[in-house]
């Protein structure tokens, strides 16, 4: 096991979309939190050597000083290899020099920051702030202090949003300037602010989605993975390990992960997390499940996967277990090189590609 998530739920204003598994900040809580995620990761770690370490929410980047500096004495408890690639999502209006030195001090190598979109209107529907010259400023603050490695996220599909919006909200983006760009369309998710809204049709929905890829990989940047995109060399290692199918250990209310055969879910339910009741669901995978994950996984990176290590890590044949000649011959699947990829042109329908092979 060599990939680590842990989970901060504390947000210190909830977006309207937001179905994450988060709770409002409240300082008196933090503390007892993150004592009970070091009882869990002591519970569960082996010492394995971790090479890529994300820490996500929430907002990691809500935790006070004192918090932040207690968090980083919490992940010390894991043996993180020489070139540990170190994740910490914030928000983008709590970075300030302090917290950056705090970071860097403890080997965080790459900042997430949820900038979503610079749009007013866009903003006001999802009930947060962002303010392109402030952002440009804080980045500028990330560089001056050796960070190297930034993604932003991005939003789009808002109902109203037009094309120029979203053109607009891509070149402020560009402007910053960052090596890694996560872009993902609104789900309009059941028990948010926003349910009752209509989800933009899909076919504007597919537009917008063109208008991406083709602004981004116009720029130079890769289309590594359905929503993601980035400059040579900067794919995120951990996440790439969600896609290879790799085994990870999640820590903290709501996370998830997946070791030997097994996926597990931990409690969102912050009372009976501070109780140390840290599981809430186990499910265990049969080879079959483990193949189909492997599948549904893998076809989301735009160079899919490679058929000798599907082989070597199942020994079968991927063309064995799953119909894929249909596939092959309709062009929804492509094979060059070793590789099985879904067509780039359709990579925007791939769960009905999906569905039919699996
Ligand atoms: S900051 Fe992220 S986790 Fe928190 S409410 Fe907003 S979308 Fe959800």
């Amino acid at each position: 096991m060599e990939r680590v998530y842990i989970h901060i739920p504390f947000c210190k204003s909830i977006c309207s979309y937001c179905d994450f598994c988060k709770v409002l900040y409240y300082g008196s809580w933090v503390t007892q939190y993150l004592n009970k995620l070091a009882l869990e990761i002591v519970d569960k770690y082996q010492g394995e050597v971790i090479k890529t370490l994300y820490i996500g929410g929430g907002t990691p980047s809500a935790l006070d000083i004192k918090n932040l500096k207690y968090l980083m004495e919490i992940i010390k408890i894991l043996n993180l290899s020489n070139d540990v690639e170190f994740t910490f999502e914030c928000n983008i209006n709590d970075i300030n020099e302090e917290m950056l030195l705090i970071l860097k001090e403890n080997r965080v190598n790459r900042l997430s920051i949820g900038i979503e979109s610079f749009d007013k209107k866009k903003l006001e529907f999802m009930e947060r702030e962002a303010d392109f010259k402030k952002t440009k400023e804080i980045i500028n603050l990330c560089r001056k202090l050796g960070f190297k490695n930034i993604n932003v996220d991005l939003i789009y599909g808002i109902p109203k949003e037009t094309e120029r919006v979203l053109k607009s909200d891509l070149d402020k983006i560009l402007k910053l300037d960052v090596e890694h760009i996560s872009t993902y369309s609104l789900i309009v998710e059941d028990h948010t602010k926003i349910s009752k809204i209509i989800p933009i049709d899909e076919d504007l929905d597919a537009r917008f989605y063109e208008i991406i890829v083709k602004k981004l990989t116009s720029k130079g940047f890769k289309h590594y993975e359905v929503s993601n995109f980035c400059k040579d060399g900067y794919e995120s290692k951990h996440n790439l390990g969600y896609w290879n199918n790799e085994e990870y250990y999640g820590f903290g209310l709501g996370a998830s992960g997946y070791i030997g055969n097994i996926r597990y879910t931990n409690t969102r339910n912050l009372s009976k997390y501070l109780k140390g009741e840290f599981n809430e669901t186990e499910e265990i995978l049969s080879k079959e499940d483990v193949m189909s994950n492997e599948l549904m996984l893998g076809f989301r990176k735009l160079n899919g996967i490679n058929l000798q290590e599907f082989y070597n890590k199942y020994q079968v044949n991927l063309q064995e277990v799953f119909k894929i000649d249909e596939a092959l011959k309709n062009k929804d699947l492509i094979y060059k090189d070793g590789y099985l990829f879904i067509n780039p042109k359709k990579i925007y329908v791939m769960n009905e590609i999906l569905i039919h092979i699996i």
